[in-house]
């Protein structure tokens, strides 16, 4: 699994403990001293987790997660907080303001990484490394393959990226743009028949092992993976 993770931590230990933790475990790290300069890093680049240190000089750590989950662009980023207070009523208040999760230092690398795996499984499934197998197409995150009984499904990268990112939010329908910020990141800008263009590269490829029916068009509002029939919508 490789996410991509800023840590906000305004300790120097602390900041180089953890992201040479969390780059040895396959991850890509930024690192930010302050709120300020963690918002600097967020503008530029959505990343796939935020580890936000409670006590930071300037903005409080609490203050800077209030102000992702307050921001459309920003209130789905998974956040976990880091505390040398271990009060219950700090957890509490820091899970109040939409933390994902809640460590106290002093924590393990092992612990951190286990954690940040959690989080990222339950909230952003497709940053995970799991097998996914859906309607008998199976997709290997690890491995880039896509296979059917077998037989491998040739895919370009990106069309590879649209179909994980429709397997791991199998049955909702996601709009174009959606898929945009998922598939080709929030801040490229691309035209949304961009979309439609690597929708139907993607089911010619699926069609060779008769699965393109899996990618469903629901008309007026984007498209969505079902294994479930399709009811006359494409
Ligand atoms: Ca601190």
């Amino acid at each position: 699994m490789a996410a991509t993770i800023l840590v906000v931590e305004d300790e120097p230990a602390i900041q180089e403990l953890i992201s040479y933790s969390l780059r040895q475990a396959g991850h890509v790290v930024f690192c930010a001293e302050n709120a300020e300069q963690a918002m600097a890093v967020v503008n530029d680049a959505l990343p796939d987790l935020v580890l936000l240190d409670w006590m930071l000089p300037g903005m409080s750590g609490v203050e800077f997660a209030r102000m992702l989950r307050h921001a459309t662009r920003t209130k789905t980023i998974p956040i976990i907080m880091l505390t040398a207070r271990a009060e219950e009523s700090d957890k509490i208040a820091g899970l109040e303001i939409g933390a994902d999760d809640y460590i106290t230092k002093p924590f393990s690398p092992r612990e951190l990484i286990a954690r940040i795996k959690a989080v990222l499984r339950r909230r952003s499934p497709e940053v995970a490394d799991d097998m996914i197998e859906i309607g008998g197409l199976r997709l290997d995150p690890a491995t880039h393959r896509v296979t059917v009984n077998d037989q491998e499904v040739v895919l370009g990268p990106t069309e590879f990226r649209l179909l994980h990112f429709l397997m791991s939010h199998p049955e909702r329908v996601h709009t174009r743009s959606q898929l945009l910020d998922g598939v080709w990141g929030d801040h490229v800008f691309v035209e949304d028949r961009t979309v439609d263009v690597h929708i139907r590269r993607l089911r010619k490829a699926l069609e060779t092992v008769a699965k393109d029916e899996l990618i469903q068009t629901v008309r007026g509002s984007g498209y969505r993976l079902s294994a479930a029939r399709n009811a006359g919508m494409g």
